[in-house]
């Protein structure tokens, strides 16, 4: 069982942990029978009756906790407004939500969730502890949530199912018990690559005095210390700071869900959305994401300045640090423009003159994949995709 932040959840992300175990030990039979193929063709009726069975049940404690931490941040934002810090603790506190962000972003996200690149030693322990500084559950926690997110993409068994609406799947899925069917369907999805890594068991093995010192002591302890902040001020900001990048993180789930074009697939939620780029530092692109997950880049153009955990990963690439990045080739992205996009992809007129199947537009599901290593991948891709980047042992 992975490490508990408060009480006998999983952990503050997790709220409904306790009352899936609950369900999972009533309807273990039923999970056990249930795979991702009898959800895939299962009919509108045992649809409903899925729907039928869930009961909204609000956890309060994570209510609280998010109220009380929407207001200390309401009330660092004042301070900081009002010129009340030391300009060098705001320069530290942009940096470290920089860091915090990479470890999701670099770290969990593209690194450990959707494997579009290889990490040695060093970097993995550095977005380890990276992803500690942001506290959104342990890598592993983060990563089974994730791969059942681009798995089961706005269904009820996407943890943060954005069909439920703006609210559910920004922070509303955090303050209520999961749908049965995250964890039912969550089971099938392959977590093995991820638990076969050292870095990774360490952190479940030490996940709350990690938190506590990458996510509130160093944090608050550097101003303080350094900069001859107050140790109180220094721990607003630091609250603050940890709630404005959890709102940065989640918009990838809601806003970029919801509202923006879909150049790549239009019958999917995700979208491309500038504005999330911008502040979930490049992972906006949300449209391309769910579409070629396995890259690295999570998205097809744009610069370094909407997508700075490109840059980093580039600059890990050129040290050595990181290496088989992926990527998709121009080609790949051509015939799915044109299969299933929208039509606002930025060159299609130009395209669609050059292509026999003009217009030709197929709505199927069928090939959601959590990234490399995903065995629903279909071969030619694999090779494409390795030939495209000439991927080194
Ligand atoms: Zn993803
Ligand atoms: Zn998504």
């Amino acid at each position: 069982m992975s490490p508990s932040l408060i009480a006998n959840s999983h952990g503050l992300f997790l709220a409904s942990e306790t009352g899936i175990s609950d369900l999972n030990s009533k309807n273990s039979r039923a999970s056990k029978t249930e795979d991702a193929s009898s959800y895939a063709t299962s009919t509108p009726n045992n649809k409903q009756q899925q729907n039928n069975e869930y009961k909204l049940q609000i956890v309060w404690r994570n209510v609280l906790i998010f109220v009380l931490l929407h207001a200390i941040c309401v009330y660092g934002f004042a301070l900081v407004f009002t010129g009340f810090y030391n300009w060098k603790t705001l320069v530290f506190t942009y940096i470290y939500t920089v860091f915090g962000g990479f470890g999701i972003t670099a770290g969990a996200h593209r690194l450990w969730a959707h494997r579009t690149y290889k990490a040695n030693l060093p970097l993995r322990i550095f977005l380890m502890f990276a992803q500690c500084a942001a506290l959104q559950n342990d890598i592993h926690e983060w990563v089974r949530d994730h791969r059942v997110h681009h798995k089961f993409t706005d269904t009820n068994a996407d943890p943060h199912n954005a069909s439920r609406g703006f609210f559910f799947s920004h922070v509303g899925w955090l303050l209520c018990k999961k749908h049965k069917d995250v964890m039912v369907k969550g089971k099938t999805v392959d977590m093995s690559d991820v638990l076969a890594d050292p870095v990774v068991r360490f952190q479940m093995r030490h996940y709350i005095p990690l938190v506590i010192v990458w996510n509130i002591l160093i944090p608050t302890w550097i101003p303080w210390y350094f900069f001859g902040e107050e140790f109180m001020y220094s721990f607003v900001i630091c609250m603050a700071r940890y709630t404005l990048s959890l709102n940065g993180t989640w918009l990838v789930n809601s806003a970029a869900h919801i509202w923006g074009m879909k150049p790549y697939d239009s019958t999917i939620k995700p979208t491309e959305s500038l504005s999330v780029s911008i502040i979930a530092f490049g992972e906006g692109w949300h449209n391309y994401h769910h579409i070629f997950p396995w890259d690295y880049k999570a998205a097809e153009l744009g610069n370094y300045r909407v997508n700075f955990t490109t840059a980093f990963l580039d600059l890990m690439a050129r040290i050595g640090w990181a290496t088989e990045l992926k990527t998709a080739s121009e080609d790949m992205i051509k015939k799915r423009v044109l299969r299933t996009g929208d039509g606002t992809w930025y060159g299609l007129s130009q395209l669609k003159n050059n292509a026999d199947d003009k217009g030709h537009h197929h709505h199927d599901h069928g090939d959601m994949l959590w990234g490399w290593g995903d065995t629903d991948m279909g071969q030619n891709d694999v090779k494409e995709i390795l030939k495209f980047n000439r991927i080194k042992g």
